[in-house]
């Protein structure tokens, strides 16, 4: 394989990937806008847009408002079915002229390019994210990858400008066991970073599901002879195409677990709204079973099914709320206790990025945290393990609490205020369990939005010199490398 080059598997890893199986998957995908603005869309597909939705968006081909330079757009077959009995879905996958009415936004939110010390990998937390594709199944209008999936330029923390690349095994490898021979020679903390080994590594993109099984299981197997613990798969596919959890990709993992069984696998599925597995009546609304839950759709089940009755595999939904598709408690609840119920966790929920154009997709951030606590009253313990989470520079912080009511003798606090706790910190994790407390604003998208309101900042939210230090502190590590 070409991403291989220059790397020899072991006697263990081709013994691996000899068991492995690749079919091919007809996804019977529509990739393009010009195959409904020219109606070379199938007859099946025709009206999917409107003949006004059309019009509009062909007067944006071209100008700096064109949708597609912002996120091409892109649907399977199945996912289509589903959106036809969903406006969620159609939000979800259907461009629209509003998301490039107001292009404010972060070409690289987070900062994530600070985090990355070889092409493809970030490693800002105890935790390494690889891109290993940069397109998906289907294209979520929301994405926060915009940016790698249509290739755009950004800077990197050494001033150059360039599209985002993809992970290569080698360097990859190379860069993990470097780090971590440092940490071992240090006593178990990375001499400059702080940083402790990298144990886990998350496969993300774009969708490492549009892989072949023989695109994926080398990196299964490198990763795991490079010394990783526990490997992460993040997938929207259960919802674009569940029929790509077939036997063959969980015979690889079998055997993947069979040669490796100290590693752990996680598959972090993305679903939005329950419209994305369940069963619907020409009338819209969900079927029950006879003891009161609802009927999956079978394909979306056996998908699901054949990876939760593997003990050995975690699956986690985590999903951004997003105005118009999920900022609705009902949907949260129902696919809180469905997913609950079939084996998967509930992970976290997010409120949107700072991406370009976010203010067509974001709800504020008070108004999510209220949906998911409306979401969550009347379900038990287990079913709320949730959290909502909001990626600042620093690192993944909690929504964990807003209040009604006026703090006496508290100035700022007249409204209630918005709690904010670090769950997740970059580099050595040195604030997490910090809270930033901020008088409320309803309308807020983001942290720029409280800024003239801070009560108490120990988490240093509002202190950009403290995330100043985090992104200056990484190429130290980077040069460590050599
Ligand atoms: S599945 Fe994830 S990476 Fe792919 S378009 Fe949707 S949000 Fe973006």
């Amino acid at each position: 394989m070409d991403e291989a080059m220059g790397y020899v598997p072991t006697a263990r890893e081709q013994a691996f990937l000899d068991t492995v199986e690749s079919p091919k998957y007809d996804r019977q995908i529509i990739s393009g806008l010009n195959t409904f603005l020219e109606g070379r869309a199938p007859e099946h597909m025709a009206g999917f847009y409107g003949e006004d939705e059309l019009a509009a968006l062909r007067a944006l081909k071209g100008t700096e408002r064109d949708v597609e330079a912002r996120m091409p757009v892109k649907i399977t077959r199945h996912y289509f079915e589903l959106a036809r009995q969903s406006p969620a879905l159609q939000r979800l996958i259907k461009a629209s002229p509003d998301e490039t009415a107001d292009l404010v936004g972060s070409e690289d939110p987070g900062h994530q390019m600070d985090f990355s010390p070889v092409e493809g990998l970030l490693h800002k937390y105890e935790m390494g994210l690889m891109y290993v594709v940069s397109t998906c199944s289907a294209h979520c209008r929301f994405c926060y990858r915009e940016e790698l999936i249509a290739r755009k330029q950004v800077e990197r923390a050494d001033g150059t400008v360039g599209a985002k690349g993809l992970a290569r095994i080698p360097e990859v490898t190379g860069y993990i066991r470097a780090h971590n021979r440092l940490v071992e020679q240090n006593g178990g903390r990375h001499p400059t970073s702080g940083r402790e080994k990298l144990r886990e590594i998350l496969l993300s993109g774009g969708d490492p599901m549009v892989l072949p099984n023989n695109k994926l299981a080398p990196w299964l197997a490198a990763l795991a002879e490079a010394g990783i613990e526990s490997i992460r798969l993040g997938t929207k596919e259960m919802a674009f195409h569940p029929d790509r959890f077939d036997d063959a990709f969980l015979d690889m993992l079998d055997s993947f677990h069979a040669t490796y069984p100290e590693v752990g696998f996680r598959l972090m599925v993305h679903f939005n709204h329950p419209d994305e597995f369940l069963q619907k009546d020409p009338d819209g609304a969900y079927i029950p079973n006879p003891n009161g839950t609802f009927k999956w759709n079978e394909r979306t089940r056996r998908a699901m099914d054949g990876v939760v009755s593997r003990g050995w595999i975690r699956v986690e939904n985590q999903a951004p709320i997003i105005k118009g598709i999920n900022d609705d408690p009902d949907a949260l609840r129902i696919m809180q206790r469905a997913l609950k119920r079939v084996g998967a966790e509930n992970h976290y929920f997010f409120c949107g990025r700072d991406i370009i154009a976010y203010r067509a997709f974001n709800v504020p951030i008070e108004t999510a945290w209220h949906v998911l606590n409306e979401s969550q009253k009347g379900l038990s313990g287990v079913e709320t393990h949730a959290r909502l989470s909001i990626t600042h520079y620093k690192g993944k912080t909690e929504v964990a609490a807003v209040t009604n009511d006026p703090i006496p003798g508290v100035p700022g606090a007249e409204h209630g205020v918005v709690i904010f706790k670090i769950l997740r910190n970059a580099l050595d994790a040195g604030d997490r369990g910090k809270v930033c407390i901020v008088g409320r604003n309803p309308h807020a998208l983001w942290f720029d939005d409280y800024a003239d309101r801070v009560i108490y900042d120990e988490a240093g939210l509002f202190e950009y010199s403290r995330v100043e230090y985090a992104r200056n502190a990484v190429p130290v590590e980077t040069g460590s490398l050599a």
